[in-house]
Formats: structure tokens, sequence, C-alpha cells
């Protein structure tokens, strides 16, 4: 059968973006496609600045969204990355195969590193070698398919070449996977700048909808959301990103296309106000059912240990035979 992986950093609250580009097409229908396993990637949350007690409070708040949004145990494999080895483990053996050049090229380096510097910050050598253990991430579960936003797609393809290069050296070990993009909502932009990304990490978060906000922010952050100049309502993210970006939102929540949405509105107030309700549908079932599991934490433990035993008995065998191939002695 397929193998799925996916993950999700502990960085911030969740957003609408990582639920329309990833977490939705993980529930609806990843899960019951193929063997599947998603993890909250706590180790990654470490490659910037991080308080250690928001992050441990964010794991589990991730994991319990993601069981809320409807990710079912019986159905997929849901855990923690910290808990299984296997990740560190199998990274290093791709240090050892990815070049440092190739890690400099990586747009979300380049972003995340300049954010950290013009910060004060310094830059965490794990922010540079992030997609490594992220090509770790996958290919331990041997996954042939990773569903992720857009952003994403640039470190899903390094994982390739990695695969390909490490099986070219030493032999064939791993499967070589390819990322699976949303149709719709693939990038969600900031409600306040729709140039960039919504980030769950970022500072200013006006321009965010988190999918744990009160259903009246949500609908203030979408009423005020940053629009472009002209006021008839047309699908163009070129020189209307911010109109456009409602529109995908609207058409990913509510079904349709961007395009043909657009003909049926003729003031951004009318398609603000959609959009609002079309999110605030989506999000309702999900914030109760968050409020329920917030209520059974041993339901959550019990889920997230048995999830790391299944994901360390699929691991084990293929970053084993990873060892042997790059010629490490087994182990007595
Ligand atoms: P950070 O700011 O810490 O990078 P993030 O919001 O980008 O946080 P990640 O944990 O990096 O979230 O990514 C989780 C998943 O959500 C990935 O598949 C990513 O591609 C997807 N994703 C993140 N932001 C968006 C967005 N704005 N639109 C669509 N998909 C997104
Ligand atoms: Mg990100």
């Amino acid at each position: 059968p397929t193998r799925i992986f996916s993950g999700i950093k502990p960085t911030g609250h969740l957003t609408l973006g990582n639920y329309l580009g990833a977490l939705r097409q993980w529930v609806e229908v990843d899960q019951h496609k193929a063997d599947a396993l998603f993890s909250v990637v706590d180790l990654h949350a470490l490659t910037v600045e991080h308080e250690p007690a928001r992050v441990q409070r964010l794991s589990r708040q991730t994991a319990t969204l993601l069981l809320a949004a409807g990710l079912d145990p019986t159905q997929c494999t849901v855990f923690v990355q910290s808990h299984v080895d296997e990740h560190t483990r199998l990274s290093y053996l791709l240090e050892c195969t990815a070049s440092d050049g190739e890690m400099r090229r990586m747009i979300q380096y380049k972003e995340k590193s300049a954010r950290e510097r013009a910060t004060g910050g310094s830059v965490r050598l794990s922010l540079l070698t992030y997609p490594v253990l992220m090509a770790a991430d996958i290919l331990a579960y041997g996954a042939d398919e990773v569903p992720v936003g857009d952003d994403q797609a640039q470190h899903v393809e390094l994982t390739r070449d990695l695969a390909v290069r490490f099986n070219q050296r030493y032999g064939q070990t791993f499967t070589v996977p390819k990322a699976v993009l949303p149709q719709l909502a693939a990038r969600v932009m900031d409600l306040q700048d729709p140039t960039a990304k919504m980030g769950k990490s970022h500072a200013e978060t006006s321009g965010i909808v988190y999918l744990l906000d009160e259903p009246d922010a949500v609908r203030r952050k979408i009423m005020r959301a940053v629009t472009d100049s002209g006021s008839d309502v047309v699908h163009d993210r070129e020189t209307r990103p911010g109109i456009a970006n409602l529109l995908e939102i609207l058409a990913a929540c509510n079904g349709g296309n961007p395009a043909e949405l657009a003909g049926g509105y003729s003031s951004y107030g009318a398609l603000k106000r959609d959009t609002a309700d079309a999110v605030l549908e989506v999000l309702r079932p999900l914030r109760e059912r968050h409020a329920e599991l917030c209520g059974d934490p041993a339901y959550v433990d019990a889920v997230l240990r048995d999830g790391a035993e299944r994901a360390r008995r699929i691991a084990r065998p293929t970053v084993d035979a990873a060892y042997r191939a790059i010629g490490l002695l087994p182990a007595y």
C-alpha cells in the first residue's frame, strides 16, 4: 500500500494555512487511502529561538488539534518526532550525503535566518540542517507521498535528491517520495500582508487566523483583511493578491473555483462576509472536538504512546539497513 508521511512543527498555534494546506487532506483523504503517519515534529521547533515550556505545551496542543481535526488513530499513526530515535539516527547519515551548498540554497533557510538575524538572534546550525532532518523524517518510513503546502515543496525535492544519491552510492535503501500539494489553498497568505505566507511562528498576528481563535476574532481578522486598490472582485494573484487570497480561502472552504466565485461578487465587503462565514463553519466542529479532547488528556497520551511504538517498528529496519549500507559495523 501507499505509505504517507507528513509533519507539523509546534512553533505556534495552528493556522488556517496549516489546516487548508496540509491537515485537511490528511484527514479527508490520506488516512483513508494509505498507511499514513503524521507527526508533531518537535525537534524542528528547536531550530529557532524557543521557550522550552512553550514548545512542550504546543506539542500537546498540536497533537490534540490533529485528533480534533479528525485524524483517527485506528486509521493512521499519530506521534511525536522526538519519541522515535530513528529520526536523528538517520539524519546524521543524510548529513553525510548532503552538501553544505545545497542547504544554503533552501528558500526557507534564507528567509528564516534573515528573520533571526534581524531580531538580533544568532542562527542555529540546526536551522541550516533542518531539511536533512526533514528528509530523515520522510525516508525513515519509506514514504511514497508527502502531503504538504507549497512552501515545503523545495524540501521534499531535496529529500528526493538525497534518497536517489544515497541509493546510487550505497545500494537501494530508500523509497523516493513525492510531494502532494492541495489543489486549492496550497499557500494561504497573511491577511495583513498578502504577499507573505500565513505562518504560525510569525510575531505579527493580526493577519493570521488561528484554528482556536474565538469566532469573533476570526470574523474581525477576515473583515479587516488588507484588500487591493480597485473595487471589482477578480481573481488575480499578481495584481490583486489580497482578494485572490480571500477567494482561494472561500473556494477551499465551500468548494467551487476562485475565478468563478469572483463573478458572484460586486463588493469586497460581501466577499469578506461570506469568507468569514465559510471559515467559521469549517472551524466550528474542530473547536468543539478540541474542547472535548482537552477534557481527556489520558486519551491523547495513549494515542501518542501507541503511535510512537508503531512508528518505531516501521522506521527501525530501514534505518538499520541504511547504517549497514553506508559502511557502519553492525552492533554486536
Ligand atoms: P512556521 O512559521 O514555524 O514555519 P508554519 O505555519 O509554516 O510554521 P509548518 O509546521 O512549517 O507550519 O508546516 C506545517 C504544514 O503546513 C506544512 O505542510 C506546510 O507546507 C503547511 N503550511 C504552512 N503554512 C501554510 C500556508 N500559509 N498555506 C498552506 N499551507 C501551509
Ligand atoms: Mg513553515
